[in-house]
């Protein structure tokens, strides 16, 4: 049994994390300061003896004995990252130095939740980790992209000079139960306008591509990284490699919700990426993984979720 630290671990991702490990019979401590998370995503999790909750905000530091750390804290769709871009990069910078720092103290593990935003508007198709990426320094979405940059470079520099122990894994589009309805990403409005029999809002003329990862698929991935020898630190792509249009995308809701929805268009936002794949030949020779949960499978549980959100609102 070993001691846990999940930043992040009341949103999406995080919940499903704490849940999972619980299971595993670990002792879980979930860290967060409820910005995009909820006290709900974690409320059945509340009575384990081995689950502990803390409301902090990781860009503070904070002193805990533990044996793993999970980084997750950090507002991942655009609406939220966008909301106030300054708290966003401190989130991702101040928050890994205080994450790292104490990892060094303690002689913990740590694994960074980087994602594929540090790819950008990639120019290279599908997106290896040896690719250095496509990003604007000074657009809408750097906030996001640079501030994870920056905490992977903090990452292998803590490395190198400290020896702390990490893992960096590079997470692609993420769906399933549990992702915020207003958080403004394309799986959840998608299925919650479909639900409602409301407009579907393409942005642009949606043949931009994405590559969605059911939440089951990343925790599969993440874990076994995590348990990977200390001499591999990544970073390493998590990610499923089916790529649809975003047009597809909204078709497939519209057919598994029977929704008489139309669809319609709305201007592109900001440096949006075109394409987005990634490479996993990294992840399925050294952690003989790869996505399982297909788009239509992972779709159909999370409009089952959605569809229960609704009824109770
Ligand atoms: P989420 O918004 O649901 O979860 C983020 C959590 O971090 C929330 O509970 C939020 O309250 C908390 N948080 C934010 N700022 C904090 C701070 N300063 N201190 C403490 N807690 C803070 O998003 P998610 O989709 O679950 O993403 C989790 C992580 O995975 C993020 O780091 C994100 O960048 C990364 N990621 C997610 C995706 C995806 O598709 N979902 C893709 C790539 C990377
Ligand atoms: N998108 C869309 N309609 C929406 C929300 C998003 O067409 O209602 C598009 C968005 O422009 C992008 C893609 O869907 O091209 C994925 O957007 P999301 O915010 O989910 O993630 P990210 O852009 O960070 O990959």
């Amino acid at each position: 049994m070993k001691r846990i630290l999940i930043t992040g671990g009341a949103g999406f991702i995080g919940s499903h994390l704490c849940e999972r490990l619980l299971n595993e019979d670990h002792e879980i401590i979930c860290l967060d300061n409820f910005f995009t998370g909820a006290r709900k995503n974690i409320m059945h999790l509340m009575n384990n003896h081995r689950f502990e909750l803390i409301r902090h905000d990781i860009t503070r530091e904070i002193f805990l004995e533990v044996d793993e750390i999970y980084n997750l804290a950090c507002p991942a769709s655009p609406v939220h990252y966008q909301y106030n871009p300054i708290k966003t990069i401190k989130t991702s910078v101040m928050g890994a130095i205080n994450m790292l720092g104490m990892a060094k103290r303690i002689r913990a593990k740590i694994l960074q939740a980087s994602t594929s935003e540090v790819y950008g508007d990639p120019t290279e198709h599908p997106q290896k980790e040896s690719y250095w990426g496509n990003v604007n320094p000074i657009g809408k979405r750097s906030c996001y992209d640079e501030g994870k940059r920056c905490a992977e470079t903090l990452f292998v520099d803590y490395h190198a000079q400290n020896k702390v122990r990490i893992k960096i894994i590079r997470i692609f589009n993420t769906y399933g139960p549990r992702m915020q309805p207003d958080d403004g990403r394309v799986v959840s409005n998608f299925i919650i306008q479909a639900l409602q029999n409301k407009p579907i809002t393409i942005y642009g003329d949606g043949n931009q591509t994405r590559s969605f990862q059911y939440v089951d698929d990343l925790l599969e991935g993440m874990i076994r990284f995590m348990d990977t020898e200390d001499s591999i630190t990544g970073p390493i792509n998590i990610g499923n490699e089916n790529e649809f249009t975003i047009r597809e995308l909204a078709e497939m809701v519209m057919e598994l919700t029977n929704s008489q929805s139309e669809i319609i268009f709305l201007p592109l936002p900001e440096n949006d990426p075109v394409q987005r794949k990634p490479d996993i030949s990294y992840a399925r020779e050294l952690l003989n993984w790869e996505a399982r949960v297909q788009l239509r499978e992972g779709l159909t549980k999370t409009i089952a979720y959605f569809d229960s959100l609704l009824k109770t609102l």
